[in-house]
C-alpha cells in the first residue's frame, strides 16, 4: 500500500457523502452550516494532499511543490479550526430546532467568535506560508518538516484543547443532546496527530480529519437524522401545549363545579318549600338544567383527565347486576314519555360479584343508552347482557340497539372522535356535545374491552361491548343498604360543615337544617381542628378536601392524631373522578360526596352514618 492509499479512499467516501448530503432536505441551522463547510474543505484538502504528497514524493525539491504542501498545511488548519467552531457552537447551545436558543447567548455572540477564529486563523496561514518549510522524500514516502509545519502541528494541537475543554464543560449537555460520538472524535484526532508524529511518513492526518468528518455525517450531521429530531421536538412541544389545554379545561370544570353546587343545592331545596306550582316547574327546569350542564363539565373533565393519562381504572369487587337495574330504571327515567319500548335481557349466568371498574362499566353502558334515548324517537331501545365464561374471567356482551336516526356510513369512522356530531340539520334541537362516544371508546381501551358498532341509516343502530371482568368466587356482595330515608331519625343530630367557599357552606346548611340538623360552619382546617380540641362533639363532619393552606386529608389525619376522636368525616370534593371515592377511603374518610352534592346521595350518607345501621347481603 502506498502512501497515497489513504488519500485516494478518503477521497472516494468524502465525495460520497458530500454527494448524498448535498441531494438530502437539510434544516438551516448554524451547525448544519459548519458541517457543510467542513464537507467541503475536507473534500479539497483531500484533492490537494494527493498533489502535495505526488509532487512531494517525485519532486521534493520543486518551487511548486513547497507551495502545495504549505497550501495543503493551510486547508488543514482550515478543517481543524472549522471543526474546533463546530465542537464550540455544539457545546454552547441549548436547544436545538430551528429556532435555535442559545445558552445565554445570542446569535451576535457566535457571529463574534466566528471572527475571532477567522482573524487567528488567517494570521497562522499567512505563518505557515512565511516560515520555511522541508520536504523529506525517499521516491515512494514523503513527510515535511521545518517551521512552517511545527506552526501548523502546534496549531492542531491547541486546537485539540480547546476541543477537550468545550467537552468537558459540557459534557452533561452533550450526552442529553447525544453528541457523544464527539468524544471519541477528539480520541481520534488525538491518537492520529500523535500516530503522525512518530511515524511522519504514514500522512494519516488529512485522512484522520475525513474519517471524523464521515462519522459526524453518521452519528450527528445526518439530515434524517436531524429532520426525526425535530420531528420530536415539535411533537414534544405539541404534547406540552396538548397538556396545558387538559389541565385548563379540567381546572376549569372544577371551578365550574364550585357555583353549579350552589345552583343544585339551593333549588333542590326550594323544591321542597311549599311554592306555587309555576314556581315548582321552574325550579324543576333548573335542576335539569344544571344536570346537563353536569354533565357535560364531566364529560370535559373526563376527556381531559384521560388525554393526560391522568384517569385511572380502579378495580374492586362489585355486583353487575346491581349496576344493570341502575341503568334500566336510569334508562326509563330518560326515555319518559317517549313513544319508545324499553327492551331488556339479562343472563342470569352472570356471576354475582365481579372485580372490576363499576363505575366506569356503567358510563360506558350509560352513555350508549342515553344516545340510544336522545337519537330515537319512536320504536324500541334493547338492552341485552350476555356472557362468556372462562375459567376466572366473564366476558360481559353488552349491546343497546335502537330503532332510531341510524349513523350513515361514512360517519362511522369518525364516531369515536372527539366532538364530531353527524346529522345535525336532523339533530339541531338534540342536546350534545360530541363527547360521550369518544370517552366511551378510550374507557373501553384503558379497560381491554371492545367496542363494535353497526348502524343503518334512517333504521337504527346497534353499539356491542364485550369487557372481561374477573370473577369474584363469591355468591353475593356485603353491602350496607340504607333504609328509606327517615328525615325524623336526623332531628337533633349535629354536623359540622368545614369548607372555605362560603356559598358552599350555605348550600349544605340549606340541604341539612330543614331535617332538623343542627348544623355548624368553619371556614377552614385550622378551625375545624380547633372546634375537636375544644371539646364540641360532632355526629358527623362534612370536611371539604381542596382547601388552602390545609387539605382535608391533612385536616384528617391531624383530627385522627387526637385521643378519642371517633367522629365519622365525610370527604366533600368538587374532584368528581373514578377512583375518587378509594382515594378518600383510604385516606381515612369514612365516605365522600361529590359537589354539586346530589340530595339522594346526601340523604344516603346521613342514613348511614346517623341512623341505625344494616348489614344486608345483596
Ligand atoms: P353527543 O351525543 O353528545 O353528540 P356522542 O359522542 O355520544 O356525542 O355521539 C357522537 C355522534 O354520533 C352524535 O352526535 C350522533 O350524531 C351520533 N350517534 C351516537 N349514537 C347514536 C345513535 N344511537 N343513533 C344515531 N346516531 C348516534
Amino acid at each position: 500500500m502506498n502512501s497515497l492509499s489513504f488519500q485516494i479512499l478518503s477521497l472516494f467516501y468524502v465525495g460520497l457523502i458530500l454527494f448524498v448530503y448535498f441531494g438530502k432536505k437539510k434544516l438551516d441551522t448554524l451547525e448544519n452550516r459548519i458541517y457543510v463547510s467542513l464537507l467541503i474543505i475536507n473534500f479539497i484538502n483531500q484533492i490537494v494532499d494527493m498533489i502535495s504528497v505526488y509532487l512531494g514524493i517525485k519532486e521534493p525539491t520543486l518551487p511548486i511543490t513547497n507551495f502545495f504542501t504549505k497550501f495543503y498545511l493551510v486547508i488543514l488548519l482550515l478543517w481543524v479550526f472549522c471543526f474546533t467552531y463546530y465542537i464550540f457552537v455544539i457545546s454552547s447551545k441549548k436547544n436545538m430546532g430551528n429556532t435555535v436558543i442559545w445558552k445565554n447567548k445570542n446569535m451576535g455572540y457566535f457571529k463574534k467568535v466566528f471572527f475571532y477564529f477567522l482573524g487567528t486563523f488567517s494570521i497562522v496561514g499567512i505563518l505557515i506560508f512565511l516560515f520555511p518549510l522541508h520536504v523529506w522524500s525517499d521516491g515512494k514516502s514523503m513527510y515535511t518538516y521545518g517551521p512552517s509545519a511545527i506552526t501548523s502541528y502546534a496549531t492542531t494541537f491547541i486546537c485539540l484543547i480547546i476541543w477537550t475543554i468545550c467537552l468537558w464543560t459540557n459534557a452533561k449537555s452533550l450526552k442529553d443532546k447525544k453528541y457523544l460520538p464527539v468524544f471519541s472524535f477528539v480520541i481520534l484526532a488525538g491518537t492520529s496527530a500523535v500516530i503522525q508524529g512518530l511515524f511522519p511518513q504514514i500522512l494519516l492526518v488529512t485522512s484522520a480529519a475525513s474519517f471524523i468528518t464521515v462519522l459526524t455525517y453518521f452519528t450527528i450531521e445526518n439530515p434524517d437524522m436531524k429532520m426525526i429530531e425535530q420531528l420530536n421536538i415539535a411533537r414534544d412541544q405539541a404534547d406540552k401545549a396538548n397538556n396545558a389545554k387538559s389541565e385548563f379545561l379540567s381546572n376549569m370544570s372544577h371551578e365550574i363545579r364550585t357555583p353549579l353546587n350552589a345552583i343544585v343545592g339551593f333549588s333542590q331545596a326550594l323544591k321542597e318549600e311549599n311554592l306555587p306550582e309555576e314556581a315548582i316547574e321552574e325550579v324543576e327546569d333548573i335542576i335539569s338544567a344544571s344536570s346537563s350542564l353536569l354533565e357535560i363539565v364531566n364529560g370535559i373533565l373526563d376527556i381531559s383527565k384521560i388525554e393526560a393519562g391522568k384517569l385511572e381504572i380502579v378495580n374492586t369487587e362489585y355486583s353487575f347486576k346491581k349496576v344493570y337495574n341502575e341503568l334500566v330504571s336510569l334508562t326509563k327515567a330518560r326515555i319518559g314519555d317517549k313513544q319508545i319500548e324499553f327492551r331488556t335481557h339479562y343472563d342470569e349466568l352472570v356471576p354475582p360479584v365481579l372485580y372490576g371498574d363499576h363505575t366506569r362499566v356503567k358510563q360506558v353502558v350509560l352513555n350508549l343508552l342515553t344516545n340510544a334515548a336522545k337519537y330515537t324517537k319512536e320504536g324500541y331501545i334493547e338492552l341485552k347482557v350476555s356472557t362468556v365464561i372462562k375459567n376466572d374471567i366473564c366476558r360481559l356482551i353488552i349491546s343497546v340497539e335502537d330503532s332510531g336516526i341510524g349513523i350513515k356510513n361514512e360517519n362511522i369512522s369518525q364516531l369515536f372522535s372527539k366532538f364530531e356530531r353527524f346529522d345535525l340539520e336532523k339533530n339541531i334541537t338534540i342536546e350534545g356535545t360530541g363527547l360521550g362516544l369518544a370517552i366511551t371508546k378510550k374507557l373501553m381501551d384503558l379497560m381491554k374491552g371492545k367496542i363494535v358498532v353497526q348502524s343503518v341509516y334512517g333504521k337504527g343502530s346497534k353499539f356491542t361491548l364485550a369487557i372481561d371482568q374477573k370473577i369474584v368466587p363469591k355468591d353475593a356482595l356485603e353491602e350496607i343498604v340504607v333504609e328509606s330515608v327517615d328525615s325524623t331519625s336526623f332531628q337533633n343530630k349535629k354536623i359540622l360543615v368545614v369548607d372555605d367557599n362560603k356559598l358552599n357552606l350555605k348550600v349544605a346548611t340549606r340541604l341539612l337544617t330543614p331535617l332538623g340538623i343542627n348544623v355548624e360552619e368553619v371556614d377552614s382546617g385550622f378551625a375545624c381542628i380547633e372546634k375537636i380540641k375544644e371539646g364540641n362533639k360532632y355526629d358527623l363532619i362534612l370536611l371539604d378536601d381542596m382547601m388552602p393552606k390545609m387539605s382535608g386529608i391533612e385536616t384528617l389525619s391531624y383530627l385522627k392524631g387526637i385521643e378519642n376522636f371517633k367522629i365519622p368525616c365525610i370527604a366533600l370534593t368538587a374532584n368528581a373522578i373514578s377512583g375518587m371515592r378509594e382515594k378518600y377511603i383510604n385516606a381515612g374518610f369514612d365516605d365522600y360526596l361529590s359537589k354539586p352534592i346530589d340530595k339522594n346521595e346526601l340523604n344516603n350518607v346521613l342514613s348511614k352514618f346517623l341512623s341505625t345501621e344494616e348489614k344486608t347481603m345483596v
